[in-house]
C-alpha cells in the first residue's frame, strides 16, 4: 500500500536489486511533517509517483547475499537515512550526507510510510503563539534575557523569524524544519548577539541512544501517538495529520495488517 505524489498509484513489488539490500515487510509506519512539505512542493527533488514515508518498523523478508548483520525474520526499525558506514561522511557521524545513501528513502527512491520521532521532551511552559504574543511571553519567562536555545521545527518563515526574535545573547538557533521558501535573516539586530545558527538533515546517528531511552522508560513514545489508522486508510491519515491543529494530531501510526 502506497501513497505516491500522485495518490492512487499501486505499490510496486520490491526486490533486492543489490547484494547489500534488504526487503522489509512494513508493520507500522507514520506520516512525517516532511511528507506534508513534499506534498506542498517544497522538496522539488521528489518526483510524481514517488512512494512517500521514510520511517518504519517491519520484519525482514529477504536479504542480499552480502548482508551479514541481518537475516530474514529480524524485526527492524527503518530510519529515514541510509548509511554505508564507510565513507568520509559516515565516519564523521553525518549519515545524512552518506556518499552512497543519505536521505534517499521517500525522497529519491520509494519507501513505505513509517515512524520515528523528533519531538523535544524538554517543556515546562507552553505558549500558543496564536493566542499570545510569543516574543513577549518568552522574555517574560526568562527575566528579559530570551531563550538560550530555539529549535525551529516547522519550516516556515514565521517560525524562523520567531526563533531569531526570542534568542538570547550567546544563544543557539537549531533549524530542524524543512524550508521551501527563503527566510529573512535580521542581521541588523543579530550581528552583535554572538548567536549560532545550525542546520542539519537528521543523521539518525543518535537512534541507538533514542532506542535505549525508550526501552528504559526515560522517554514515553506512546505520549506522542494521538491517532491510529490502518495502512489502507492512509488518505484519511494524511487529512488528519495535515490538519493537525483541528484534529489535535501529533503523530499518527499506520498499521499494515
Ligand atoms: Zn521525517
Ligand atoms: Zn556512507
Amino acid at each position: 500500500m502506497v501513497l505516491g505524489k500522485s495518490p492512487g498509484k499501486k505499490s510496486r513489488i520490491p526486490f533486492c536489486s543489490s547484494l547489500t539490500d534488504a526487503i522489509v515487510k512494513i508493520y507500522k509506519t507514520t506520516i512525517c511533517g516532511t511528507d506534508l512539505h513534499i506534498l506542498k512542493g517544497d522538496v522539488p527533488q521528489v518526483t510524481d509517483g514517488r512512494i512517500l514515508g521514510h520511517e518504519g518498523i517491519g520484519i525482514i523478508e529477504e536479504v542480499g547475499s552480502a548482508v551479514t548483520t541481518f537475516q530474514k525474520g529480524d524485526k527492524v526499525l527503518i530510519s529515514c537515512i541510509s548509511s554505508c558506514g564507510k565513507c568520509t561522511y559516515c565516519r564523521k557521524g553525518m549519515y545524512s550526507h552518506c556518499e552512497q545513501g543519505g536521505w534517499i528513502l521517500g525522497h529519491i527512491i520509494d519507501d513505505a510510510q513509517a515512524e520515528y520521532v523528533r519531538i523535544p521532551f524538554s517543556a515546562t511552559h507552553t505558549i500558543n503563539s496564536q493566542e499570545k504574543d510569543a516574543v513577549k511571553e518568552v522574555f517574560g519567562l526568562t527575566e528579559n534575557v530570551g531563550a538560550d536555545v530555539a529549535v525551529e521545527a516547522v519550516g516556515i518563515p514565521a517560525t524562523f523569524d520567531l526563533c531569531t526574535a526570542v534568542i538570547a545573547p550567546g544563544g543557539r538557533i537549531a533549524n530542524v524544519g524543512v524550508h521551501g521558501k527563503p527566510v529573512e535573516l535580521h542581521l541588523e539586530t543579530l550581528w552583535s548577539k554572538n548567536i549560532t545558527i545550525t542546520t542539519r538533515l537528521v543523521d539518525t546517528v543518535t537512534t541507538p541512544m533514542l532506542m535505549k531511552t525508550v526501552l528504559s522508560n526515560k522517554l514515553d513514545g506512546k505520549k506522542l501517538i494521538t491517532h491510529h489508522f490502518a495502512l489502507n486508510d492512509i488518505m484519511q491519515a494524511y487529512d488528519t495529520f495535515a490538519n493537525a491543529a483541528r484534529e489535535n494530531a501529533l503523530k499518527v501510526i499506520l498499521t499494515s495488517e
